[in-house]
């Protein structure tokens, strides 16, 4: 690796005010209670430690809020006028911190003459507009494109990694949104990092990380967020194989039906387009392929009793699956829809990825 090669993060933050409300509930309820501004204070140490750790290293922060998502800080954008010095502040640190905390405050005073009904927070917003900021700064300079005859040194350019830090449940209708997200990631090469900080398991912010070779962590105690912070979710991408970084193990592949957006234990896809369905259904409703009469009745007969629709996010490990599979069962030969895997291989598919993830 080149000397000159910085690290990018862009952290996205969930800022929805409900949530961040529970978080900071006291016990007994809440074993360990963390509010937004004691959150703030750790994330910031964190921030600085990233930007401190290399002179070329850059960092964006982006706020997930209610039905709206900002860039809440770059360290590409110039400073602001109002930025007094500070002679017992190092510049960078002064200038993150008191520009997320400005921002933050700003948005949330905005939202409080709202309506009592919270609108979700536009992560999957978030998250796209850190992927495109990644995609920006992997560009090659201008001068380098305007002499094609040169060869562009590729090693001069960050490297980057995006960390989610997650309050909020999995939220069933941003399903394919976020799926669209992680093959971007994947395909950019950049790895998503998940702390869900407080609640239950994200199904689907567990399989970005998966997928993207980052981790993901269920904070239990939350009381300990900056050691969790600087510990995992530090070092770039070309060293952690060298750390130990937890890394999940097991691994929640459940999908979402695209009928009803709701998270399903036993799926049945489209053999055309592998849209996801929670029951056998005669036409598909994204390429509108016509299926045999005869499949959905030998599908609705092979249907167990208590495969219903399960609305809850979280599930016991052993009913985990794969989200998309079509390779299963017979081979379709006309148009048909086939069953996700059987129990059986589910469970082989989570303990290959366990192993896959341990041995790393
Ligand atoms: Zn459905
Ligand atoms: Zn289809």
């Amino acid at each position: 690796m080149a000397d000159s090669r910085g690290s990018h993060l862009s952290v996205v933050l969930d800022l929805s005010p409900s949530q961040w409300h529970l978080s900071a509930e006291n016990p007994p309820t809440n074993p360990f209670p963390l509010s937004l501004s004691s959150f703030l204070s750790q994330l910031l140490t964190f921030l600085n430690a990233h930007i401190a750790s290399k002179h070329e290293n850059s960092l964006a922060v982006f706020g997930a809020f209610p039905r709206k998502s900002i860039l809440l800080y770059a360290s590409s954008n110039t400073p602001t006028s109002d930025d007094t010095m500070d002679a017992n502040w190092f510049p960078p640190f002064r200038q993150v911190d008191f520009t997320v905390v400005r921002r933050i405050t700003e948005e949330l005073d905005s939202l409080e003459g709202a309506s009592e009904d919270e609108a979700p927070t536009a992560l999957v917003g978030a998250l796209t507009k850190a992927l495109c900021y990644v995609n920006r700064i992997m560009q090659p300079p201008a001068q380098a494109i305007a002499k094609p005859s040169d060869k562009v040194d590729l090693s001069t350019l960050p490297e980057p990694h995006i960390l989610i830090l997650s309050v909020s449940p999995d939220l069933a209708t941003s399903y394919i949104p976020i799926m669209n997200a992680i093959f971007s990631a994947q395909k950019l090469k950049v790895m998503i990092d998940v702390c869900q900080i407080y609640g239950e398991d994200s199904v689907f912010l567990q399989q970005a990380a998966h997928l993207t070779g980052g981790s993901y962590i269920l904070l239990e105690r939350r009381d300990a967020l900056l050691q969790y912070l600087i510990m995992c979710f530090l070092s770039p991408q070309s060293i952690r194989q060298t750390l130990s970084v937890p890394t999940q193990d097991r691994i929640d592949f459940r999908a979402a039906c695209f009928c009803h957006k709701n998270i399903v234990d036993i799926g049945f896809i489209c053999s055309v387009c592998l849209s996801i369905f929670c029951q056998p259904v005669p036409v598909c409703s994204t390429c509108r392929t016509k299926f045999p009469m005869k499949t959905l009745q030998r599908l609705n007969a092979s249907r167990p009793a208590s495969a219903n629709v399960s609305n809850r996010p979280s599930p016991s490990p052993a009913q985990s699956r794969p989200a998309v599979t079509s390779t299963n069962g017979d081979t379709p030969r006309s148009h048909g829809l086939s069953e996700l895997p059987s129990t059986s291989s589910i469970n082989a598919h989570t303990r290959t990825a366990s192993n896959g993830t341990k041995s790393s």
